[in-house]
């Protein structure tokens, strides 16, 4: 008689991406295990002190995720949020102007604390998880589908020597990783915790940025891969809580703040105790130039006078001395997978800029996707292959998604990139203004009845999208609409406004122009 057992998917990472995809793994019946190198979350009141405490804003992509796993989580995280219903611009004299992300419903993005959303998550785990903590991912030997980690006495000391040096999203130790196809005998006994190795089906790598199971595959296959970094760097600050305003808010809370000064912008989010975390975006070359506390001080006042005067100065600059400089890298690997035993998700597949808001809830919708692929294809929650043995229908289903999920990575980590620009410097020319103006006025007359519903075979949000949809909307507020349908729709939409714009144009050129040649003959004849 053939023997069945359950299909083993061992985790790398417990961030949100982690966390979620264990727990839709578990409910598909899987028998799941998680690796974290960082300390257990769960029961803590505070961030990890390795980990700055950011907010993230959390759109209905990353809720409809949440949702397709387990609709109470999308409830929690909304409730724990603070919704934001859109910018608000912060110019040099100190007047502040709004836009809205939705004039026409008033659609909202949601700040809400990072450590509190991945602290959440990983609550949310049953303990038929099997969680380990403080167990960082060493070397994975494909050959034999095992996964051999580092001790934790090894990664206590690593992280002394390097916290200083964290920056949200990455991880605290992006050397190489050691043996890729094979566990490498060089690194000597210490570096292991387990000399057996932990045996997999399927590793999924949803360690960051610098993920290890990534440099694994990539010894094992042909994998396109492409690293780019942007010349500016990223600094927290924070603006602490005011208690003579209601709640504590210095500035409103209800919207994301920007400071936007072409070359350079500030930007900031509200958080449940009052208090802002802003982030300074500054190209490295900038940076340098304020090398004295005096230059740093003479910065901020010249650019961010309302700022500094709510922070103050000394905080500001404390802060700013402080607090390390973090890299933004757009990262684009393809094939994301690899046979049938192992996927990439989150910021181990694409990293982006965060100017669109949508790492993590590109993230999380590839969770939601990859749940989907594996549903449509009929992956059972069982397997009768021995443990680590190929498994073709697996394997044509992880082919699948990577093959079809490609064409959205790219486009959003294009998109990030764009609205890079439209931060920092368009949204202070009244061009940009008219053009959100119009695009508002096209979305009223001509809005598509889609509605943004998704159930559990809607593997691919490629829908084509109809009618006219402002491209924040597709991207924010559409989970039904995938990142390459948003980018190509903009562009044809962008075009339509191009030609209106040069026929209304040539129209009024052409209107001034009769209108002047009637006033020349009558001032002709008169003479
Ligand atoms: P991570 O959050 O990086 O988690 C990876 C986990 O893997 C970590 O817990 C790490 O400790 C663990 N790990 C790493 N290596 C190993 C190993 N070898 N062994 C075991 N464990 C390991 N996104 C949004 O959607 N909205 C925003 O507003 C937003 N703002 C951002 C602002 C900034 C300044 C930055 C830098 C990013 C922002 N992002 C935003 C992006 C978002 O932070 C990431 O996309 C998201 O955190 C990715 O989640 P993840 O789980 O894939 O990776």
């Amino acid at each position: 008689m053939v023997q069945t057992r359950p299909r083993k998917a061992l985790i790398i990472g417990a961030g949100p991406v982690g966390a979620l995809t264990a727990l839709s793994l578990h409910r598909r019946g899987w028998e799941v295990e998680v690796w974290e190198s960082r300390d257990d979350p769960r029961g803590k009141d505070s961030a990890p002190s390795n980990l700055r405490s950011i907010n993230l804003a959390i759109s209905s992509r990353g809720l409809e995720a949440l949702r397709s796993v387990d609709p109470s989580l999308a409830e929690q995280f909304q409730a724990e949020a603070i919704p934001m219903k859109g910018r608000m611009i912060h110019h040099v004299d100190g007047k502040q102007e709004s836009q809205l992300y939705d004039p026409i419903h008033g659609q909202c993005i949601n700040s809400i604390s990072r450590p509190i959303l991945n602290q959440r998550l990983v609550e949310s785990l049953p303990s038929s998880i099997k969680l380990r903590f403080n167990a960082k991912l060493s070397s994975v030997d494909f050959a034999h589908r095992k996964a051999y980690g580092a001790s934790p006495s090894q990664e206590h000391s690593t992280k002394k020597k390097k916290t200083s040096a964290l920056v949200p999203g990455e991880e605290d130790d992006d050397g190489a990783i050691g043996g890729g196809g094979k566990k490498s005998k060089s690194k000597g006994k210490e570096d292991h915790e387990d000399e057996e190795g932990t045996p997999f089906d399927l590793i999924i790598g949803c360690d960051g940025s610098w993920s290890k199971v990534r440099t694994a595959m990539m010894r094992m296959d042909r994998l396109d891969f492409s690293q780019q970094f942007i010349p500016h760097a990223y600094i927290e600050l924070h603006m602490p809580a005011d208690p003579s305003k209601p709640g504590g808010y210095a500035i409103d809370k209800n919207h994301l703040h920007i400071w936007p000064r072409h070359a350079f912008m500030l930007i900031g989010l509200p958080n449940k105790d009052g208090s802002f975390t802003l982030t300074l975006f500054c190209p490295f070359s900038s940076l340098a130039t304020l090398d004295t506390r005096d230059a740093a001080a003479r910065f901020f006042k010249e650019n961010f006078p309302s700022a500094v005067e709510i922070v103050g100065e000394k905080r500001l600059l404390d802060d700013f001395e402080k607090n390390p400089r973090g890299n933004l890298v757009t990262i684009n690997v393809t094939p994301s997978v690899w046979s049938s035993h192992a996927v990439l998700l989150g910021d181990a597949s694409h990293s982006m800029v965060p100017f669109y808001g949508q790492g993590l809830n590109c993230g999380l919708e590839d969770v939601r996707v990859l749940n989907s692929v594996l549903e449509k294809h009929n992956i059972t929650s069982t397997t009768e292959k021995a443990l680590g043995e190929t498994d073709s229908s697996l394997e044509l289903a992880l082919k699948a998604y990577s093959l079809e999920r490609h064409e959205d990575l790219k486009a959003i980590c294009e998109l990030a990139l764009q609205n890079y620009t439209e931060m920092r410097s368009h949204v202070l020319s009244p061009l940009h203004q008219l053009r959100r103006h119009v695009d508002t006025l096209l979305t009223r007359l001509f809005r598509s009845s889609t509605t943004a519903t998704l159930s559990l075979t809607d593997a691919f949000p490629t829908k084509k999208e109809r009618g006219w949809t402002s491209l924040y909307e597709m991207v924010t507020f559409r989970p039904d609409v995938g990142y390459s349908e948003a980018l190509r729709k903009e562009k044809s939409q962008r075009e339509i406004m191009g030609w209106a714009g040069w026929i209304g144009g040539a129209t009024l050129v052409g209107g001034v122009g009769i209108v002047g040649l009637k006033l020349a003959r009558t001032w002709a004849e008169r003479r």
